[in-house]
């Protein structure tokens, strides 16, 4: 009998923990290494006093990708993760006090816009429509596609000329509505992964009707329970995961990869490795030491990155009630402010945010009659804005808490019971993010699909990426697609 075949997955963030269900339900020994002390990544859980702050993702859209795992697994859902729909979907409030309940509901959509411009009502039909056309050509059709071949990226090309890709996020939505805030309302989606909506494919607009379509979910106890349900299922399926397992290097044999040792000496024997880390990180350190890791990791930093976030989490001893789960509060400039927070040099004095409410949905993050928050604010990576976080971080936490002080949170400063940042020096030191990039490499048409690094190394042949740097994005349905992609390139050459 020939014996099982073994994989190695570098890094359990949600991309990770996909591939690795994907293997281990397939028949591969997989063993999942993760440097920090607890999975997740990006949606690593802090805990201090009887609150519970997700550090990442907190809206869920797609559950239909995460429910496929456990289906091919053959568990059921509810025994690991139970998703609590969110409503409204978000609650975008500018300064003036106004606000869009932006949500499900057609009729409730159309009275908002109408309110805005009667003329916009029409405007908007048609941009669902576009968005629903291009949900269905760049996600259900090519979400999983590997794109390795530039002959794929040729096949898909009449479907991207047809749905206008070259087009910006916010130039396609100007074509269809005309006020400004629905504008901003229809575009800010991008951000959620990195994009800039002004320079972003419009590509990006079908986030509007995947959240019309799936809705916006919420995992009970948190983004952090679903990654707990998650791991949960990697190990009752067999697999194994090694927290603290700091990976320094990868092991090449004649033009092949043989394992992976840690930063402690450890090491890793495996038939295929996938990295969900960085991949700059991924080329540069790990394969740092073979001439393709060297001239590949040189390649990916001449890219464009993403966006930094500075993100404060902090609790309250009172409870939010006027606070919706989600807030996007736009500041007083768009087009302006974002092209600082792409391009630098520097940190602009205003800001647009995004604050998190979990207990609006799920009171049990924090002690009852208390609340718990983020906030987060998109800011320049460090090769944009070489700014001293160190110095700045403290000042521009205080700023925040004012601002949300003054326009959303009556009282803030006196209940605060627990606070604690995460800066772009963070995403660099703790998540090994080139630049402290929060998303990796932009979303932009000429680094995305076969322009993006492959799911599958092009020499390496038993190298495989993961995750928010490969095809097709960052986002929990991104790195989920991701997986699906990279798990599929992985078992046909594991069992060939
Ligand atoms: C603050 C924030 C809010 C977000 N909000 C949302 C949202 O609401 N909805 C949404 O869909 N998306 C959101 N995103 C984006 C989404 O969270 C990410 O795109 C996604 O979680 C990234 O997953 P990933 O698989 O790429 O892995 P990551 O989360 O990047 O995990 C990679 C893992 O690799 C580990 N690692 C790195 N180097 C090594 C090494 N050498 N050895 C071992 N392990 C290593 C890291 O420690 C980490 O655990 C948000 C992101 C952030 C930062």
């Amino acid at each position: 009998m020939s014996q099982a075949k073994t994989a190695l997955v570098i890094g359990a963030g949600l991309g990770g923990l996909a591939l690795a269900i994907r293997l281990q339900a397939a028949g591969i020994n997989t063993t999942l290494l993760e440097k920090r002390d607890q999975p997740g990544g990006r949606a690593y859980v802090y805990r201090d006093q009887g609150f519970t702050f997700d550090a990442g993702p907190t809206v869920i859209t797609d559950p239909t990708a995460i429910q496929a795992l456990f289906t091919l697994a053959g568990k059921p859902m509810a025994d690991y993760v139970e998703l609590l729909p969110v409503s409204p979907f978000y609650r975008l409030c500018w300064e003036d006090g106004t606000y869009f309940d932006y949500g499900n509901d057609q009729d409730e959509l159309e009275r908002q816009i109408h309110a805005l411009d009667a003329a916009d009502v029409a405007g908007y039909r048609r941009f669902l429509a576009y968005s629903k056309a291009v949900l269905d050509e760049g996600y259900v059709k090519l979400g999983a596609v590997p794109f390795l071949s530039f002959r794929d990226m040729l096949q898909a090309g009449p479907q991207l000329a047809r749905l206008q890709a070259w087009r910006s996020v916010y130039a396609m939505v100007a074509r269809f509505v005309g006020n400004d805030r629905l504008r901003q309302a229809l575009s800010f989606h991008a951000l959620l992964v990195g994009g800039n909506p002004f320079a972003t494919s419009s590509i990006y607009s079908l986030i509007h009707a995947l959240e019309r379509q799936w809705g916006v979910w919420f995992a009970r106890g948190g983004t952090g329970a679903l990654v707990q349900g998650l791991v949960k299922l990697f190990q009752d399926l067999g697999g194994t995961l090694e927290l603290n397992a700091d990976v320094a290097a990868f092991d090449v044999q004649a033009g092949r990869l043989s394992g992976a040792r840690s930063h402690d000496g450890r090491y890793w024997q495996a038939d295929a490795v996938a990295s969900n880390a960085d991949v700059v990180h991924t080329y540069a350190e790990l394969l740092g030491a073979h001439p393709r890791g060297q001239q590949e990791g040189r390649r990916l930093k001449g890219k464009r990155f993403s966006n930094s976030l500075f993100v404060v989490h902090f609790g309250l001893n009172r409870p939010q009630p006027q606070l919706c789960h989600h807030t996007v509060c736009f500041g007083p400039r768009y087009q302006a402010l974002i092209d600082e927070i792409f391009s630098g040099p520097g940190l602009a004095e205003d800001f647009s945010l995004y604050l998190h409410s979990p207990c609006a949905t799920d009171p049990s993050l924090a002690p009852p009659g208390c609340s718990s928050h983020y906030v987060l604010a998109p800011v320049p990576h460090l090769g944009n804005a070489p700014v001293d976080w160190e110095m700045e971080g403290p000042r521009y936490r205080d700023r925040i808490l004012a601002y949300l002080q003054r326009y959303y949170m009556p009282g803030l400063r006196e209940s605060l019971v627990t606070c604690r940042t995460f800066s772009p020096l963070d995403f660099r030191d703790q998540l090994n993010a080139h630049v402290g990039s929060a998303f990796s490499l932009e979303p932009i048409l000429t680094q995305s699909a076969w322009f993006r690094p492959h799911n599958r190394d092009a020499q390496l042949s038993n190298l495989y990426l993961v995750g928010a740097g490969t095809h097709p994005g960052a986002g929990v349905p991104g790195v989920i697609a991701s997986a699906k992609a990279t798990a599929g390139l992985m078992l046909e050459d594991l069992h060939r």
